[in-house]
């Protein structure tokens, strides 16, 4: 796929995350990204929103200065400032989202090719409560293993921005560590849920079922508690070979 393929289905992922019906960003909420064969890739630039998003909403970026900033002491707001006015390829283009540091950890190091962040009012009903992601550790019904994956990776509150990527990368790479691959979703407590997708496709489809899962779960706890699966069960769905099959089956975006 060519940049300009790249950034047509990068309009099209954020107007569906951003359709006001599903609830899953408004306003300046939410941001995606999508890696370019040559190592740069595309962010939504700062100030844009996803559901009018077209492709000057879009800044394409160098991710050496990101990888330099998270290693540099100097995390102040001027600084930060600087580095996302450095990393920009087009001189000219919008400055990235303050989110660009998180997008280039989840590109880079999480094996993901597309990245999808919101904050779905489902999803925040549990990250905001008292429970945090603890309801998401354990699952409730087969598809959201399918498409979600069997385990998630959390993050703990952090302020947005280089900090925030900081703590995320902490928890990416302590999952590797623990089960060999990276998760398809990252849930920021407090904040909202990183997806990390193979497709502009593959993110819609398990931010869409995050969602499901996310909504069942608020009745579920309203209604009395979640009947929560078996790890046994859970883990079956997860190596079975029709399941696979099913995850691969994903497509594009029209
Ligand atoms: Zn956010």
């Amino acid at each position: 796929m060519n940049q300009a393929e790249t950034l047509q289905y990068l309009i099209q992922l954020s107007h569906e995350l951003g359709r006001e019906d599903r609830h899953l960003a408004i306003l300046g909420e939410g941001n995606v990204s999508a890696d370019l064969a040559d190592g740069t890739f595309y962010v939504k630039a700062s100030g844009s929103q996803l559901a009018t998003i077209e492709a000057d909403g879009f800044t394409r970026v160098n991710p050496l200065p990101i990888f330099k900033a998270l290693e540099h002491s100097d995390k102040t707001d001027e600084r930060v400032r600087a580095v996302l006015e450095d990393c920009r390829v087009d001189k000219k283009a919008k400055l990235p989202s303050v989110e660009t540091f998180l997008h280039a950890i989840c590109l880079k190091e999480g094996g993901a090719k597309w990245v999808g962040h919101a904050h779905p009012v489902s999803v925040l009903q549990i990250l905001c409560s008292q429970l945090g992601a603890e309801p998401f550790r354990r699952h409730i019904f087969p598809d959201a293993i399918v498409v979600c994956g069997r385990r998630l990776a959390v993050v703990p509150y952090v302020d947005p921005g280089i900090r925030l990527a900081l703590a995320l990368r902490k928890s990416l790479r302590r999952f590797i560590g623990e089960h060999g691959a990276a998760p398809k979703v990252i849930l920021m407590v407090n904040h909202g849920p990183v997806v990390l997708g193979q497709t502009e496709r593959d993110v819609l489809n398990t931010m869409l079922m995050l969602d499901k899962w996310a909504s069942i779960l608020v009745g579920n706890y309203a209604i009395g508690r979640p009947q929560f699966l078996e790890e046994k069960s859970s883990d079956r769905i997860e190596n079975r070979p029709d399941e696979h099959y099913r995850r691969g089956v994903i497509g594009r975006l029209k």
